[in-house]
């Protein structure tokens, strides 16, 4: 396609996504779906995935597919790998082969799309785009959208972008301290969230309706359980543990693409007297998130951001060493969730929580007041604006 005939057609927006975990691609979808709705016409995306993705080096691929079991089967391999290349002497080594490795997929991908703009939604994509523009090569505005909530790798502020999308001011700040951002290009939005995110909690007559469709009983206290995309550590023991020691509950374990977990809790279904619903991974989170009436998980930034638009209660009994660091206190400051610190305590306030509608009602409530729906239609208007240089604020 030539410059002109781009030109003549909508503005290209590059998306630069991965699949490591479920978060990055979920928020990539979430831009890409709100773009199209805004702007049909004038905007269209790409999105490109030079991590994972068939644009992917192969030995880049095949590095980036070692995140799921790590997360799983060795969390404390994964947290010496963050802070390794969080800090020098390794940071320097980590970019340089980003340059090499990363930045050539994505240039080539704006070769091939001539974008206006290009937006990261994973640290070390912000690090090899960043590093594409310090070369001197040609190339589109960039916006890094931060997909992170209490703490983020160094990666994400290689380099200025030219507009900096964070879910908090604590973040924005760093953007500004370590890649000196300035201030008027950050923007504090929140983690974008897909469309199905947006219509916010369930009224009791829709939960009802949403429960029946998924096969749930309307009138149970219902757990639901999930670990992030790939089933992070942990999530067998809280089912087991939930599923065998809480009394008068229902629980939904949702595996995500750990095929594992799911044959083996799936065979705990089977044997149990209590009612245990197993899945692989789904497309309709939004709708267990819905019909829950509290949210048993890691915490994941990601599923905080879409449990908080559907005002779903979290008890929160695990995080991964290095980037989920402090989303545990951002949701129990605001009320929206407990911390969990082993069995004992998870039984505990599970049965609390059962026994008190009230309190439920609360955490529903203070969990709605977090979320950010709106995140990925503000997020759009801010690429429309470096896309096609209008002013939308
Ligand atoms: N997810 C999904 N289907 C599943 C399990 C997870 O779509 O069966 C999505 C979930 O909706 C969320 C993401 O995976 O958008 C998980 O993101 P988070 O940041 O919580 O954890 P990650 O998987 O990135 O570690």
């Amino acid at each position: 396609m030539t410059a002109s005939a781009e030109l003549a057609g909508p503005r290209v927006i590059l998306v630069l996504t991965a699949d490591t975990g479920g978060g990055h691609r979920a928020a990539a979808e979430a831009i890409r779906q709100a773009v199209h709705r805004r702007y049909p016409d004038e905007l269209a995306t790409v999105t490109c995935d030079p991590l994972t993705g068939a644009e992917a080096n192969r030995s880049v691929a095949w590095v980036c597919g070692r995140y799921g079991p790590l997360v799983r089967d060795a969390p404390w391999l994964w947290s010496i790998l963050f802070h390794a290349t969080n800090a020098r002497p390794l940071r320097p080594i980590l970019e340089s082969l980003l340059r090499r490795f990363v930045s050539a997929p994505i240039a080539a991908a704006v070769a091939r799309h001539q974008p206006m703009a290009m937006v990261a939604l994973h640290p070390l994509l912000a690090a090899s785009a960043a590093a594409l523009r310090s070369e001197g090569t040609a190339a589109p505005a960039l916006m890094t959208v931060v997909t992170d909530l209490g703490s983020a790798h160094r990666s994400w502020w290689q380099s200025p972008a030219d507009r900096v999308v964070t879910p908090t001011a604590e973040l924005s700040q760093q953007g500004r301290r370590f890649a000196g951002t300035a201030p008027d290009r950050c923007d504090v939005i929140g983690i974008p969230v897909r469309a199905e995110f947006r219509p916010g909690p369930a009224d009791p007559t829709a939960k009802a309706a949403l429960r029946r469709s998924l096969g749930l009983d309307p009138a149970r206290f219902v757990v639901l359980v999930i670990a992030g995309a790939e089933a992070a550590r942990g999530m067998r023991m809280w089912t087991r543990t939930i599923v065998n020691g809480a009394a008068d509950v229902d629980v939904v374990a949702i595996c995500g693409r750990d095929q594992r977990l799911r044959k083996d809790l799936e065979r705990l279904a089977a044997r149990s007297p209590r009612r245990l619903t197993v899945t692989g991974f789904v497309d309709n989170i939004a709708d267990w998130l819905r019909s829950a009436d509290v949210l048993v998980t890691k915490a994941g930034p990601g599923t905080i951001a879409e449990a908080t638009s559907c005002g779903t209660p979290m008890l929160l009994a695990g995080h991964l060493p290095g980037q989920e660091t402090g989303n545990t206190e951002i949701v129990v400051r605001a009320g929206a969730g407990r911390a969990v610190h082993g069995r004992r305590e998870l039984l505990r306030l599970i049965e609390d929580l059962r026994a008190d509608p009230a309190r439920v009602s609360r955490m529903r409530a203070a969990a709605a007041r977090l979320g950010r729906p709106t995140a990925a239609a503000e997020i759009a208007d801010l690429l429309a604006q470096q896309a096609l240089r209008k002013e939308f604020r």
